[in-house]
């Protein structure tokens, strides 16, 4: 056991460094001094613009106002992603946030849907979905209400630069303090080697009890000081290059991402308010980046308003996220590409989690046990996720898309396809943030179709399950009518115009 901790020193001033000393001022900023170093020299990495629903929870926390978040970060709302070409070539699908239909007695909805397929009764899985409905229509207002079954949780797009100074702002008027400059160095205790301060290259040192490492992909304290070590995951998920390049706006905002697929990676789309942001994630060993440019620029839909950026990648994780006093969040701690857009929810959930586990009274290998453990374990659950969109493919264009579809997957990930395949059977693990709808979408998105369904499905007629479905429908395209466009939304909210 080391000493108390009195106070957090928070390497970086990306979305990882100013999301951790927001939550944490708001949380433990009674109990511990805070200060954030960052190099303006350096800056931020720029990218990381769409989020999933549990964003709302940090806003909830922080007591962040919708329309000030919206103004400020230029935000907009996501309802899903459409993936466009990923099972096969010229197929879409939607990975929506919400859930489609209603569960009965015990059994999921899409056990009904699975038997009314083989009833030969038409309709689509993603017609008893209103985050879908809303997304293909362009239109949303939030909808809790009475019935759960109009719930549509949404997230956001935002920009990473004005969400990482919204975030310092708010930090600063709770009294974190920030220091500018460049760590040259470190002073590591004799004997136990915990990391006693930073030492700036100018010579000032910032001494801390606690250091949150959120340097980046360069892992400043947890790689190049404690030298923690990297499982690489590249076999599984070849893409190692990012070129991104923002566009002009178009005169319609959807409420949701595009994930194109292309021959050897995918391209994403995102709308904000005051730009698009598009990028092309790919494998350098498949594509030179001049390819990956034409290709980029070749198919945005709107002008191009900077030259395009190349970003470097090594997917995978920081062996331990803990080690001795440092704590890695952010792109420090691991990375795993954004194709489902999860690296600030980890950011969030790691900082979460370090408040759940934190040393009050002193680091003890128990704490740092536990949190390493269930790091883990949330990580590798979300890259099986990801694993899964690239093998479950139905793809004849290039060797890229034939690797993937043939190779041997985690063992976890190939036990839930093929439990899913027999008869739509799902299991829930523990420290999956992506629950039974969203690997539903996309199990059967990607062209992964239960065989059977369950038994339980069996309970209502023929005629019962036609009604029951028609209703279902009906019942979730009701709101439409009443709901505005995600344009008009956007322009009550914070005065933007469509
Ligand atoms: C191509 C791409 C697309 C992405 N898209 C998404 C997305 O859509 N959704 C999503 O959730 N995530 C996305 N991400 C991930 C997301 O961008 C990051 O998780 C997020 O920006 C956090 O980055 P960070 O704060 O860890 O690192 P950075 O933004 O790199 O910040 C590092 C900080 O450390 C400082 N620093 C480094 N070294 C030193 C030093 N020696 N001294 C002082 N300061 C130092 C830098 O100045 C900087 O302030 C994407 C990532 C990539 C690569």
């Amino acid at each position: 056991m080391t000493r108390p901790i009195r106070k957090v020193v928070i390497l970086g001033g990306g979305t990882a460094g100013w999301m951790t000393a927001a939550l944490m001022a708001k949380v433990l900023g009674r109990q511990v001094g805070i200060e954030l170093v960052e190099s303006d020299d350096i800056g931020i990495i720029g990218v990381g613009e769409a989020t999933i629903p549990p964003i709302q929870q940090v806003n909830a926390v922080l007591g962040i106002d919708e329309a000030d978040f919206l103004r400020e970060t230029k935000a907009t709302i996501k309802l899903a992603i459409r993936f466009e070409n990923w099972g096969a070539q010229g197929d879409s699908y939607y990975h929506t946030f919400g859930t489609a239909g209603r569960n009965l007695a015990f059994c999921s909805f899409h056990h009904f849907w699975t038997r009314a397929r083989k009833m030969g009764l038409g309709g689509s899985y993603w017609d008893h979905d209103l985050n879908y409905l809303c997304a293909e229509a362009g239109k949303f207002a939030p909808t809790q209400g009475n019935d759960p079954i109009w719930d549509m949780p949404y997230a956001y797009h935002f920009d990473s630069g004005l969400y990482g100074q919204f975030l310092r702002r708010y930090s600063e008027r709770l009294g974190v303090t920030r220091t500018e400059g460049m760590v040259g160095d470190v002073q590591r205790a004799a004997g136990i080697g915990d990391i006693m301060a930073l030492v700036l290259r100018d010579g000032r040192v910032i001494e801390g009890d606690l250091f949150v490492d959120c340097s980046g992909s360069r892992g400043v304290l947890i790689q190049q000081h404690l030298g923690t070590g990297y499982e690489d995951w590249g076999h599984w998920l070849p893409c190692d290059r990012a070129m991104a390049v923002p566009s002009e706006r178009f005169a319609t905002t959807l409420p949701f991402t595009r994930a194109i697929a292309h021959g050897t990676g995918w391209q994403w789309r995102i709308p904000l308010q005051h730009r698009n942001g598009n990028g092309l994630v790919y494998s350098s060993r498949h594509t030179s980046d001049d390819e990956a440019a034409r290709i980029l620029l070749g198919n945005l839909d709107s002008p191009a308003l900077a030259d395009p950026k190349i970003i470097h990648f090594r997917t995978g994780r920081a062996r331990r996220q803990w080690n001795r006093n440092v704590v890695a969040v952010g792109l420090s701690s691991g990375f795993l590409e954004p194709l489902e857009s999860t690296s600030i929810y980890l950011i969030q959930s790691a900082i979460v989690r370090l408040i759940h586990l934190f040393p009050h009274e002193g680091i003890t290998p128990e704490l740092i046990g536990e949190y390493n453990r269930q790091s883990q374990i949330e990580m590798e659950l979300i890259r099986d996720f990801i694993i899964l969109h690239y093998h479950a493919n139905n793809r004849r264009d290039s060797a890229f898309w034939r690797d993937l579809r043939l190779m041997d997957v985690p063992e976890r990930l190939a036990r839930k396809i093929s439990l899913f395949q027999a008869n739509g059977t799902l299991v829930q693990d523990q420290y999956d943030i992506f629950m039974e709808p969203s690997w539903v979408q996309v199990l059967m998105g990607q062209g992964v179709l239960p065989q059977d369904h369950h038994p339980l499905a069996d309970g209502p007629s023929d005629d019962e399950m036609r009604a029951q479905l028609a209703q279902m429908a009906e019942l979730k395209r009701r709101p439409l009518a009443q709901l505005p466009s995600h344009d008009e939304y956007l322009l009550g909210k914070v005065g933007v115009a469509a």
